[in-house]
């Protein structure tokens, strides 16, 4: 175990202390094999939005109600992982993130998605990746993007690092 910077006592997940308290050791100074710090762990952060839009969809099944021009409202979030930068102790900027997500939001909020270019068909596959592919030149370590439909129970997720 190690005193991280600033004094945080860290242990490993399987570590336990059994009444007592660790030593008091300085910055940088290791106890044991064991070497553990905030910037070894490993973090998943996430920001939900929503928009609310128009479509239509050319499908088999509910082949007439799909093909009327009729709306949702979406709720999406985007996830992104990895390990805190040594100097600013974040993963990502939650600043950047809501930036980007704003950005991208105001391409699909109250707009009629057939005619949102790159989009594709508007499923919520279509959704996942058109948001994944507008936000992974600022943010690259997206590890997911959701994108559902609480009111009809519909979710959808994209894993961008199992696509291969
Ligand atoms: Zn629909």
């Amino acid at each position: 175990m190690r005193i991280a910077e600033k004094g945080i006592r860290v242990l490993p997940r399987d570590c336990c202390l059994v009444g007592g308290t660790l030593p008091t050791l300085r910055s940088g100074e290791c106890l044991g094999e064991i070497d553990v710090t905030p910037n070894q762990m490993n973090y998943e952060l996430s920001q939900k939005f929503y928009f609310e839009a128009a479509h239509t969809l050319h499908r088999e099944i509910d082949a007439g109600s799909s093909r009327r021009v009729h709306g949702h409202t979406y709720h999406a979030q985007v996830f992104v992982r990895g390990s805190p930068d040594p100097i600013t102790q974040m993963v990502v900027d939650l600043g950047l993130l809501r930036r980007e997500i704003d950005r991208v939001r105001d391409l699909l909020d109250h707009r009629f998605l057939d005619d949102v270019p790159e989009l594709g068909a508007a499923t919520l596959e279509g959704l996942c990746a058109f948001i994944y592919h507008n936000l992974s030149r600022a943010l690259p370590n997206i590890s997911k993007v959701r994108v559902e439909r609480p009111a009809s129970g519909d979710c959808c997720d994209l894993d961008p690092v199992s696509r291969g």
